[in-house]
């Protein structure tokens, strides 16, 4: 038997053990998946080979400390220097990130986006925002400090704070940071917020499982939006392909994966 888990911090949210439970359950495949609320980063590596777990996925706040802790990177994890799934070969941690072609899947049915405006700079940013661009789309990056904006303006991308943000329309705002994950707090101070979404097309929250504040905003716009459980379910295919080494068709694990979001 395999063993799989999330780490976290908080993790009691996370659908990830169902999903992938309910994956391996149906397809009959030798693994188990559980939660792990790992508080320290830097123990991920020690935490991992203690367990002897065969492969993770990581969440907030734990995903550039994934990328530190892998052996090897592979794939657009390179790119982004954000890992969120980790394979075990051989004693080696292998770290991948599903986390953009995720979200790229996620938002199919918005169609026509040009712009983007992408709240917050963290692991999740990182990866849509680059993913974004790479799809030719006009990417901009608004977070609460500025620290974490300074390598996003080395890459090219357009950056405000909250004392910067530009009252004009983006066809896409996407929230990714974790406000409204375990709070009730807006991504950004309410009156920048509303008018920006007001003028918007769409919006996406990369957080599932609940209507934050900043998702009730865009319904009080009637704008189209939605939260990040489609994303979680993209990502969470092309992981189970990973943890189960390519031995099932991505469209067999989606259709066993997605039943469990009936639960
Ligand atoms: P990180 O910890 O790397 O980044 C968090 C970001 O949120 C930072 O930019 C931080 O700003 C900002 N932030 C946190 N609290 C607030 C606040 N109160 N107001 C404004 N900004 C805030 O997290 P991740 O990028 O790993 O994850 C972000 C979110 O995306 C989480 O909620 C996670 O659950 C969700 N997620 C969902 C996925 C899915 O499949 N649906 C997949 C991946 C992530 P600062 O730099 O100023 O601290």
């Amino acid at each position: 038997m395999k063993l799989f888990a999330i780490f976290g911090n908080p993790v009691s949210h996370s659908r990830s053990p169902l999903m992938h439970n309910s994956v391996f359950k149906a397809l009959g495949y030798k693994g188990t998946y559980t939660r792990i609320k790992l508080e320290d980063g830097s123990k991920l590596k020690k935490t991992f080979l203690n367990l002897k777990l065969s492969g993770v996925n990581v969440t907030v706040p734990h995903k550039e400390a994934a990328f530190n802790a892998c052996d090897e990177i592979r794939g657009f994890a390179n790119k982004v220097g954000v890992v969120n799934t980790i394979i075990n070969e051989n004693g080696k941690l292998i770290g991948y990130n599903t986390d953009a072609d995720g979200f790229i899947y996620s938002i199919k049915e918005f169609k026509g986006i040009k712009t983007v405006l992408v709240l917050g700079a963290g692991g999740t940013a990182k990866a849509l925002s680059t993913k974004l661009r790479e799809e030719g789309l006009d990417v901009s990056i608004v977070n609460r400090s500025e620290g974490r904006l300074k390598e996003y303006q080395d890459d090219g991308f357009t950056t405000f704070t909250h004392k910067t943000i530009p009252n004009k329309a983006f066809d896409l705002i996407l929230n990714t940071t974790s406000a409204g994950l375990s709070d009730e707090n807006y991504p950004a101070p309410l009156n920048l917020l509303e008018p920006l979404i007001e003028k918007s097309t769409y919006c996406a929250d990369a957080i599932y499982g609940k209507v934050t504040p900043f998702l009730q905003l865009c319904n009080k716009y009637n704008k189209p939006n939605k939260d990040g459980a489609d994303m979680l379910l993209g990502q969470g295919v092309l992981a189970s392909m990973l943890f189960t080494q390519n031995a099932y068709k991505s469209e067999t694990i989606e259709d066993k994966m997605k039943e469990s979001f009936l639960f």
